[in-house]
């Protein structure tokens, strides 16, 4: 079996050379994290991802999370020690504050570090995500009071958290949450009702789970006007900081689903002992608002598990892929009969496919992580808000279209497999089955595509998007002005494709208002071209750099010829789709849209 390797000098080149790790740690508070602190912590990272995650990912995978009778679940071997280390070598709170036990490291270095858990074991690494959540969330809007009593422990690991937001009538549309909280009026609530699909609701990691849970209060207003956020812990904590009785919350039942089998997905209740104690996070009636704040950042590292998980599936591609041999591959002289099944145009085709959309996808996020770094610490107000505004429209495209590239990415290298790819051994099937949910929670692809749209094209009449739109058009002229007839063929591509970009702007701007129907027909087709497009755009820019560094003779060669050699076959085999992409867009939705809904 293909063990995991955290892909370091990729890692290195992305951070270090197009998202400018050098800048961020120049920022104010992040002095720390300087590219020296993350060659060393990246190099941590990959050793505990290599050791101790991934040689428990399959089994995890085989033996799922079990509830017993009376409620409490047992994780799958090796989990909670895992977990254990984890915690000590204080991987949780890499990136949080240091009032409460943090490193305070920058996002950028942070999201590479994450990348390396969501490689070797997504469902682990899930605790770990959500429980970042309910921090933030905690610390965004919560009292001193609350903070304290919480986020120490929390962030060392030794409580985890949760969000609590999905309910059986209410998913994409939370405006429909039905839970109760009851002012008690001496400044707790007490909370009714149930919750489900809780990601680590309950598990034998900790002593205790926080619960991050939207309710609504008995004379809130309908709809998202009306929804509040509280903190549940699972065992309350007493003043001094010790636990003490158990909460009105219990872990009904664990879901069977299709992956991510050690992640315990619970169906969790909230009251029915007559109430849970819960404490009010923010003001009432504002919980939706403080969620959509802290989403960019949950919604940005599920599109980073689309990276991680897809780079995974990549390694364990290329390690069958050398290692089974089969036919002879055409137009190779190998000199034998037979050969590995790398020789295969075919097969090249799909480890092609999946290394260029990793390396893309992987410096599109990373490039959205060191702008969420500088809108957070730039020192300049209108520079903050630059970086905010980029973040804001990138952060639907790494979320959407990160996850449903790892769809075609896993589902490759199941395909490089042949029929052993569909045996659950190799454990390729098991990517595939992983990546499913991704484009799920924290808002499906539609809901990306409805924000990208809507809030982030045509609120502001297409200025933003027309802007980085420009962007591209300059990296596509660079790249055309070049010596290298290479890159200038990357630069052809990839104004050929910025243009059907620009075109797709155009058409949606006025046709959100204009034509709504025919405008969302065409959100998820329109959310694909700007992944594509912001790939080509950091793919050109990293041939550019390489080039560089070939032409000063600085750096591993093999690596940068390999760059532009990667980045060469984005252009000419991936970029073309965005003409296809741009003409169903604007000219798509009504056959979408044509048939009555009783003719299905
Ligand atoms: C394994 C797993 C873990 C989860 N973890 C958590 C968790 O920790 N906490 C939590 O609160 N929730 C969690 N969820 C719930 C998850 O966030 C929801 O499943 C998700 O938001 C979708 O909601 P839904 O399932 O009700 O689907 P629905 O909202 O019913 O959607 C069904 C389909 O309709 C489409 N659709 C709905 N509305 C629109 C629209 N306005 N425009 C276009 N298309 C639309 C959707 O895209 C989708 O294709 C988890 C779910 C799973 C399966």
């Amino acid at each position: 079996m293909s063990q995991y390797h955290a892909p370091l000098a990729e890692m290195q080149f992305v951070l270090n050379e197009l998202a400018g790790l050098d800048q961020v740690s120049q920022l104010p508070g992040f002095e720390e994290g300087t590219p020296d602190v993350a060659a060393a912590i990246l190099e941590e990272g990959s050793k505990f991802a290599t050791d101790i995650l991934d040689p428990i990912n399959y089994s995890g995978d085989q033996e799922g999370a079990q509830r017993r009778d009376d409620g409490t679940v047992r994780m799958p071997a090796g989990f909670k020690d895992a977990y254990r280390q984890f915690c000590e070598n204080g991987w949780m709170g890499l990136a949080k504050n240091p009032e409460y036990g943090g490193q305070g490291l920058p996002q950028l270095l942070s999201t590479a570090v994450e990348e390396m858990w969501h490689s070797s074991n997504l469902a682990f690494d899930l605790c770990s995500m959500l429980t970042q959540g309910a921090i933030e969330a905690i610390e965004l809007r919560g009292t001193d009071a609350l903070k304290q009593r919480f986020l120490p422990n929390m962030v060392a690991g030794t409580w985890t958290g949760t969000m609590n937001l999905t309910e059986p009538q209410a998913g994409s549309d939370l405006a429909a949450v039905r839970t109760r909280a009851v002012p008690q009026g001496d400044g707790t609530y007490k909370l009714s009702g149930q919750k489900i699909f809780i990601t680590y609701g309950e598990h034998d990691y900790t002593d205790n789970i926080i619960h991050l849970v939207l309710a609504r209060t008995p004379d809130a207003p309908e709809g998202v006007k009306g929804i509040s956020l509280f903190v549940v812990p699972k065992v309350l904590v007493n003043d001094d900081g010790t636990l003490g009785a158990r909460n009105d919350v219990a872990c009904a039942s664990l879901e069977h689903k299709l992956g991510i089998h050690a992640s315990p997905t619970a169906v969790m209740v909230f009251g029915d002992k007559g109430g849970a104690i819960g404490y009010l996070v923010g003001e009432e009636n504002r919980g939706l608002e403080y969620m959509f704040i802290m989403m960019n950042l949950a919604r940005f590292s599920v599109g980073m598990e689309g990276v991680g998980i897809s780079e995974r599936a990549y390694q364990r591609a290329v390690a069958y892929a050398r290692d089974r041999v089969q036919g002879r591959a055409a137009g190779i002289e190998t000199g034998a009969a037979t050969g590995a099944i790398i020789d295969h145009p075919d097969i090249r085709r799909m480890l092609m496919t999946m290394r260029a959309n990793v390396e893309a996808m992987r410096a599109v996020a990373y490039v959205t992580a060191a702008a969420m770094d500088n809108a957070h610490r730039h020192p300049d107000a209108e520079a903050r808000k630059r970086h905010q505004s980029f973040v804001d429209l990138m952060i639907p495209i790494v979320k959407g279209c990160s996850t449903e590239m790892a769809q075609e990415l896993t589902s490759l290298g199941v395909q490089v497999h042949g029929g052993m790819g569909y045996i659950e051994e190799t454990g390729a099937a098991q990517h595939l089955r992983d990546a499913r949910i991704t484009t799920i929670y924290e808002g499906t692809t539609g809901i990306q595509a409805n924000d990208l749209i809507g809030r982030k094209t045509a609120r502001d009449a297409g200025v933003v998007a027309r802007s980085v739109a420009a962007e591209i058009d300059r990296t596509a002229a660079e790249l055309a002005a070049h010596g290298d007839p290479s890159l200038r063929a990357i630069g052809a591509g990839l104004a050929e494709a910025t243009t059907a970009l620009k075109a797709a702007i155009d058409w949606m701007v006025p046709a959100f208002g204009a034509k709504p129907g025919a405008a969302h027909a065409g959100a998820v087709p329109y959310l694909r071209l700007w992944g594509l497009v912001a790939g080509g755009w950091q793919m050109g820019r990293a041939a550019l750099i390489a080039a560089r560094h070939l032409q000063d003779g600085t750096g591993a060669a093999p690596f940068f010829k390999a760059k532009i050699t990667t980045a060469r076959f984005y252009a000419d085999c991936l970029l073309p789709q965005a003409a296809g992409l741009a003409r169903t867009i604007t000219g798509g939705g009504e056959s979408v849209m044509a048939l009555a809904a009783d003719q299905f």
